[in-house]
């Protein structure tokens, strides 16, 4: 059995409990992951110390260099990745390839970081005086990433992070950690010191570990919504900045002049790519009126239909098996609690056997009608291939059901009204708004985070939002005194007046 190991400079020593990882087209445990403790975090911590301090006075332009080799590195070594991402998470090969592709877009970001890192300043804020400020990284920062994108989410961090002249700790999910293993080893052959970009395995043990470490500055969270909020109290009580992305539950709302065989192409992704395994994913559609939810429905049946279930390595399968069998349960669990909730059951995906791996984790697409926002199915995210259509009567009240749900991650609104796409977008209470796109997931130098349950703290993933995370600010009052006396009374504070 293969066996995965924590990447701590100097190594690790052994972990008394492994987790099995499985692959979930067969079903069948592939490998075993460490689970470490804190003795080990700390070897990692040690490590981090030793070598920051000259990471961090190394030239940002030089730090940048490190980023643009490892993007080559990644980039030779694409399919490699994609494969080992696929056999271990289960989506499809060229999703995989989005999901290392869409890491990659915040390296390539991080290769300007020397223009980002400048400073203000300010010349003559008083007679002789001259303000200025600048970025200086954290220290050492930690990343505890969720199953889902193993290869995206860990760059978002450690991207902006090293490149800003931090340490970086990645705690990747014990799920699929094998591409966050191999990124840590580009990483050095990239060229970043050793003890700059360090994994440590584990569960709940070593995430505590983490967020009580004292020597960790700031923690970076993504994962479901009551363990970031967990982790959000626990990392700000020990002092910690802490950023926690939490779940979702995306709508979608569709208005009677949208252009309806545009949205059912862009549900069908948007909902049932990555088996809905997604926190972007849309596994909520909200017709405006009857009319069009009617004309939806009959539109989405076929399309649905026609989805094909597959092996993560069949090129023409729209979508894999989910991650675990554990995960299937619930997922399936969520579909019979809609039914018994009220909701009409038209595509029923549960029980779904794929002819040659009976035991893999597949789930086939749900459709679900007639769901209202009192169901537990409606409220809670079930990050299966499941679409709940919610009907509402009119705009007022679709915009009032992202608006008032617990999570507000993303939203969609299809229309070809630009009166009506602008007023949503503007009072919308989600962080991500798409107009006619399904799947608003920001460009790597805008930012990434949602509003309520699904994000907690100030600050969001990657671009200038991840940048400020990562450094924290000096600002410096400097005067050069001519030698004449200037009469100041030192007594009163100074002001410009
Ligand atoms: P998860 O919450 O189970 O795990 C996330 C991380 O927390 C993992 O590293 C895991 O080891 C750790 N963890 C698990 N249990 C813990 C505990 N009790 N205490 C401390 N740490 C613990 O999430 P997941 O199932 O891996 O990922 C799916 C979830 O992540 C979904 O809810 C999805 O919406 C969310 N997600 C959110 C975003 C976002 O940006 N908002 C992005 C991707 C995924």
């Amino acid at each position: 059995m293969r066996q995965i190991d924590h990447f701590i400079v100097g190594g690790a020593g052994s972990s008394a409990r492994t987790h099995d990882i499985f692959n979930p087209n067969e079903g069948t445990v592939q490998a075993q992951v460490a689970l470490g403790d804190a003795a080990q975090l700390d070897k990692a911590v040690q490590a981090a110390l030793a070598a920051q301090p000259a990471w961090a006075a190394t030239n940002p332009q030089r730090r940048a260099r490190v980023m643009f080799k490892f993007k080559e590195l990644v980039e030779a070594n694409m399919d490699a990745l994609a494969h080992m991402l696929s056999s271990e998470h289960g989506k499809v090969i060229a999703d995989s390839k989005g999901d290392i592709q869409r890491g990659l877009e915040v390296i390539e970001f991080a290769c300007g970081i020397p223009h980002v890192l400048k400073g203000e300043y300010t010349q003559g804020a008083g007679t002789g005086i001259d303000v200025y400020s600048m970025r200086q990284p954290i220290g050492i920062g930690a990343g505890i990433t969720p199953f889902n994108f193993p290869a995206m989410i860990p760059m978002w961090m450690f991207g902006v992070a090293i490149a800003c002249g931090n340490a970086f700790i990645l705690k990747p999910s014990e799920r699929d950690p094998s591409v966050p293993m191999r990124l840590a080893e580009l990483m050095l052959e990239a060229g970043a010191p050793e003890g700059i970009l360090q994994v440590v395995h584990g569960d709940k043990e070593m995430v505590d570990a983490i967020l009580d470490h004292p020597a960790i500055a700031g923690v970076s969270f993504v994962g479901s919504s009551d363990i970031a909020h967990y982790v959000y109290n626990r990392g700000v009580a020990a002092g910690k900045r802490v950023q926690a992305m939490g779940g979702a539950k995306n709508h979608g709302i569709v208005m009677p002049d949208a252009d309806l065989d545009q949205v059912v192409n862009d549900l069908a992704g948007a909902a049932f790519g990555s088996a809905g395994e997604r926190c972007m994913a849309l596994p909520v559609v909200v017709p405006v009126g009857e009319d069009t939810a009617e004309r939806l429905r009959a539109k989405l049946i076929p399309a649905i239909e026609a989805l094909n279930v597959g092996i993560s390595t069949d090129p023409a399968a729209h979508y894999g098996p989910v991650v675990t069998q554990e995960h299937k349960n619930k997922v399936e669990g969520w579909i019979a609690k809609c039914a018994e909730e009220g909701g009409e059951l038209v595509i029923d995906g549960r029980g779904f056997s794929l002819q040659g791996y009976e035991k893999g984790f597949f789930v086939g697409p749900t459709l679900i009608d007639h769901v209202t926002p009192d169901m537990d199915s409606y409220h809670n995210e079930i990050f299966g291939p499941v679409l709940q259509i919610v009907r509402a009567p009119d705009f007022e009240t679709a915009l009032e059901l992202p608006s008032k749900h617990q999570y507000g991650n993303g939203v969609a609104i299809f229309t070809r009204n630009g009166h009506a796409a602008r007023e949503f977008a503007a009072r919308v209470n989600v962080g991500m708004v798409g107009i006619n796109v399904p799947i608003p997931v920001p460009v790597a130098y805008h930012t990434f985070g949602g509003w309520k349950r699904s994000a907690f703290g100030d600050t969001n993933q990657h671009g200038m939002e991840g940048v400020k995370f990562w450094t924290k600010i000096k600002t410096i009052t400097q005067r050069w005194p001519d030698g004449s006396p200037d009469g100041g009374n030192a007594f009163v504070i100074p002001t410009m007046g």
